[in-house]
């Protein structure tokens, strides 16, 4: 677990004491102090437009410049519904209605050297309004729709995406 975090130092006490407990967590020898490196909650949504599917390009670390999915990290007290669609919201400026859960898959996030464990959910979601997106949000350089059979398998920058498109692929030819 110590080499994803990089911890040295016990953050209770400061002593560099701290040995892996379990498989992913620390604990310091000295004040028996003991913290789990949970996988966190997060999630994406692939919104049917009338045109197809929309994929966001990533302006940002890691993986800057592939394709992408809109969603994010769940927030304290938030559900995964809940956080889905403030990400859309605040990554696309749109509202949108959930539709179907699609699965989940595990991720890998890395940012400033530690890695994040991720349980990554995937919900089907349909634009409330008209898609009138977008402009200058910080998090996003751009996005493009890409109907089903047009998806960029290889340029898409998460595991756990490529997986869950590939499912919605699946998924959308059944209906
Ligand atoms: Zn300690």
């Amino acid at each position: 677990m110590l080499e994803f975090t990089w911890f040295v130092h016990c953050p209770r006490c400061g002593r560099a004491s701290i040995e892996v407990h379990q498989k992913n967590a620390m604990r310091c020898t000295v004040c028996g102090y003991v913290y789990f490196h949970n996988t966190c909650a997060a999630t994406a949504g692939i919104i049917e437009t009338g045109d197809g599917v929309l994929l966001t390009v990533r302006a940002h670390k890691p993986k800057a410049g592939t394709y992408d999915l809109p969603g994010g990290f769940v927030d304290y007290n938030e559900s995964i519904e809940d956080a889905l669609r403030r990400e859309i919201r605040e990554e696309l400026g749109i509202d949108v209605a959930i539709t179907a859960y699609l699965g989940s898959f595990p991720n890998r996030y890395v940012y400033r050297d530690v890695v994040y464990f991720t349980a990554d959910s995937f919900f089907v979601c349909r634009p409330i309004d008209e898609v009138v997106p977008l402009t200058g949000s910080e998090e996003l350089r751009r996005w493009e729709i890409f109907p089903v059979d047009k998806l960029p398998f290889d340029k898409i920058g998460f595991e756990s995406n490529v997986k869950a498109l590939g499912l919605y692929r699946r998924f959308s030819a059944s209906r």
